[in-house]
């Protein structure tokens, strides 16, 4: 298997293998990422990728259950040649339990509803899209290339299609003043969207990043611990729909996990719980460190 640039995964994806279809990030321009930069968008040559699909099927046979294609938003890939991808890589591993790719709700709509039909019935399974926020003022601001109607939309279209969508926040993206609009905007898009799992990241800002900048020149505030726990208690508070809540990744304070309505009250308690700590019991901050 080759790989090319940052090759990241989702930590829910440790086991998957992982398999590069599409190089760098076709968006690029999130205030706050700094992994793809350095890296210019391409997708790979559909043969170079079934080479490398064979490859893995002659390493590893049968035992491949979970299978990831980064880089950044390979859903960006043409739906024929995407579908194409999926149809082969469940002949090669028929014991596939789940075939998923990262996307931005702005390319996930791209490829229309037939395309997420034909997608799906293709073998893609799960979607990862960074959300970030359901705050068109946030979302502008960040860059981030989409807006509240467009992840809506994209969470309607993936449901329709039978697609599982798994969606990113970021705690307090708003900083304080804008922290209780933030969570309150994020849980209505949520609501709509309907994904089977909404994922917590808080804000840790990155080297090289423009929101880095803007820390540093005092155009932006961070928030402390007890600010982002608050934050995180009014966007449970606020979530209506059946999903399970996750804060898997090394950025949060909290490690909150549980399916939504049923664990609310534990949530939120153990929010609490972590409120009625000092502050300086949590770790550093650690601003462009990383
Ligand atoms: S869309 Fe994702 S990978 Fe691309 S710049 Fe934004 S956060 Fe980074």
């Amino acid at each position: 298997m080759r790989y090319e640039g940052p090759i990241y995964r989702p930590p829910s994806e440790a086991d998957s293998l992982l398999i590069q279809a599409t190089v760098g990030c076709p968006h690029n321009r999130c205030t706050f990422c700094m992994v793809y930069k350095q890296t210019r968008f391409r997708i790979r040559p559909l043969a170079e990728i079934i080479e490398d699909l064979e490859e893995a099927r002659r390493q590893f046979g049968d035992r491949v259950r979970t299978l990831f294609f980064p880089a950044g938003n390979t859903i960006a890939m043409p739906t024929r040649d995407l579908a194409a991808l999926c149809r082969h890589a469940r002949e090669l591993f028929p014991r596939l339990q789940r075939l998923t790719v990262y996307g931005s709700s702005q390319y996930i709509l791209r490829h229309g509803r037939e395309g997420l039909q034909e997608l799906a019935a293709a073998g893609l399974s799960r979607i990862h899209a960074g959300f970030e926020s359901g705050d068109d003022e946030v979302l502008a601001r960040v860059k981030k290339g989409a807006t509240a109607a467009q992840h809506l939309q994209a969470g309607e279209w993936l449901r329709e299609a039978g697609i599982e969508l798994s969606a990113y926040l970021i705690l307090v993206l708003a900083g304080p003043a804008g922290s209780r609009r933030h969570a309150l905007a994020s849980a209505r898009v949520i609501n709509a969207a309907r994904p089977a799992f909404v994922r917590l990241r808080t804000l840790v800002p990155k080297i090289n990043t423009p929101l880095l900048e803007e820390v540093l020149s005092g155009r932006f505030r961070l928030c402390g611990p007890h600010e982002i726990l608050l934050e995180a208690r009014t966007l449970i508070g606020a979530l209506e729909v059946p999903t399970q809540v996750v804060s898997d990744h090394y950025t949060n304070y909290l490690d909150l996990h549980g399916r939504l309505p049923d664990d609310r009250k534990r949530l939120l308690q153990e929010i609490d719980a972590a409120l009625a700590r000092p502050e300086d019991t949590f770790r550093p901050f650690f601003i462009g460190t990383q």
